[in-house]
């Protein structure tokens, strides 16, 4: 292990999801001395049973225009892929009154951009990564499709391949027939498709093991099944770490929970607006004529993903509050919109109790947040990427790494402030 600066500094992480392990990965490199504390064992998080995609391709931030008004719609459907539950809450319904407010196009135009260089970044790192601890995950490099089932979203996908060009993104339009013969082996029921060809995938659950376990050879020490409940202060900076499993120390800590953000910033006095968008996959092991590509089906907002004979299927984006309730019916809702574009794929619905859930972490402007928050000296936040964690998360480590290590950031922050919803004193 490379031990450049600060040897010997110690960092506590908190969270082992895509963004601890990634941060953990880079102040390693550092020479940091690390405890990573999860409450759980770190393969039943977000990060583990999600579709995979590095997706460069979505730089239009998840709070935009037209969002809203498609989960007003469905508010009555039990199989939706979109839902939000109407709930009393003070801090969902100013939540709410936030995305609506980010969701028009003169602040997408603003958003993208930043977005759009911390997917660039964090691709070019993942390739960095499997190079370095081994590509043990299955990536593949071939793009992702947006599949469109009528002419009107291809249409609407048309002009995003257009917009994305300002990105340097490359893009390919296929129309019915072209598609086709990039899946010979299952029937497909498509308008056309645009290849994002600078996408890739991975398996998330072999990347999250892959490292793991590489930062267990490097030393990195895990506290598991560790709930972490409050924080010692002193004035500017936090002392302590207070959990069900006792008191831990470090010089500096890094804060990567997930949905569950806002409940350990309350505790430091930082609010955060986030909400947990709940998501579905479920995984098929052995699938005769399996496709080859993977493709956001995007008139139904669901995705697939082979890796050679599995195939996941995975969607829906349910804002009913920090639960893990699995509701089958969306699953349903899920399979036959695959069995709508994918005539020929032999699968079968999925058993519910074998479906997999996960709560998106989602901020009211689609941005993450990175970065300290303003009172705290030796605290930094990292989290709040929807439904592109997996696709930020090595860049989300490199900057929190930086911060902590006060080296250069490899891009300009400012979007991703943690103040920018907040006041400090709740
Ligand atoms: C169906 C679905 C499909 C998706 N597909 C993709 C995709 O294809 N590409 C993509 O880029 N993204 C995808 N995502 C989004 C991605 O999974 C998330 O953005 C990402 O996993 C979030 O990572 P995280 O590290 O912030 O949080 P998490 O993975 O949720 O990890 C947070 C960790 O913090 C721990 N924790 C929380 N509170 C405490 C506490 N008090 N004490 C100790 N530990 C605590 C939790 O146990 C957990 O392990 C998908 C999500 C879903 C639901």
């Amino acid at each position: 292990m490379n031990t450049i600066s600060r040897k010997n500094k110690s960092v506590i992480v908190i969270g082992g999801g895509v963004n601890g392990l990634c941060v953990a990965y880079y102040l390693r490199k550092n020479g940091f001395e690390i405890t990573l504390i999860d409450r759980g064992d770190i393969t039943n998080n977000c990060s583990f049973g999600n579709m995979g995609f590095l997706s460069p391709s979505h730089f239009t931030p998840l709070a935009s225009p037209g969002v809203i008004s498609e989960g007003l719609k469905h508010l009555l459907s039990k199989t939706s892929p979109f839902y939000i539950k109407p709930r009393l809450n003070y801090s969902f319904m100013r939540w709410m009154l936030k995305f609506y407010k980010n969701s028009s196009y003169k602040v997408v135009d603003r958003n993208a951009p930043a977005l759009s260089e911390l997917l660039l970044l964090s691709r070019r790192l993942m390739n960095e990564i499997a190079e370095d601890i081994g590509d043990s995950f299955m990536m593949e490099e071939i793009g992702c499709m947006m599949m469109c089932h009528s002419k009107k979203t291809f249409d609407g996908e048309a002009r995003v391949a257009e917009a994305s060009k300002k990105f340097n993104l490359n893009v390919e339009i296929l129309e019915r027939d072209e598609l086709q013969a990039h899946e010979p082996n299952v029937e497909l029921d498509i308008h056309g498709a645009i290849l994002f060809k600078d996408d890739a995938h991975i398996h998330p659950g072999k990347f999250m093991l892959a490292m793991k376990n590489y930062l267990i050879n490097a030393g990195v020490n895990y506290q598991l099944n560790t709930t972490v409940k409050d924080f010692e202060k002193s004035v500017d900076k936090v002392t302590q770490v207070i959990t069900d499993q006792g008191t831990f120390s470090a010089d500096e800590i890094v804060i990567t929970p997930g949905s569950w953000m806002p409940e350990l910033a309350k505790k430091l006095k930082t609010k955060i607006l986030m909400e947990g968008g709940k998501g579905y996959s479920y995984t098929y092991d052995d699938v005769k004529n399996n496709i080859k590509y993977p493709a956001i089906l995007v008139d139904d907002r669901c995705a697939i993903t082979p890796w050679k004979q599995s195939l996941r299927i995975g969607g829906t984006m349910e804002f009913s509050g920090l639960n893990e309730k699995v509701s089958a019916n969306r699953m349903k809702g899920i399979y036959h919109s695959i069995k709508k574009y994918y005539p020929g794929l032999d699968i079968d619905l999925p058993p519910a109790d074998q479906i997999w859930v996960g709560l998106r972490p989602v901020t009211p402007d689609g941005l993450p947040y990175i970065g300290r928050p303003q009172k705290w000296e030796n605290v930094a936040f990292g989290g709040g990427h929807a439904m592109l964690g997996m696709s930020a998360g090595a860049a989300t480590g490199l900057i929190l790494s930086n911060i902590v290590s006060e080296q250069k950031l490899p891009m300009n922050i400012d979007h991703f402030s943690i103040n920018r919803f907040a006041k400090t004193t709740i």
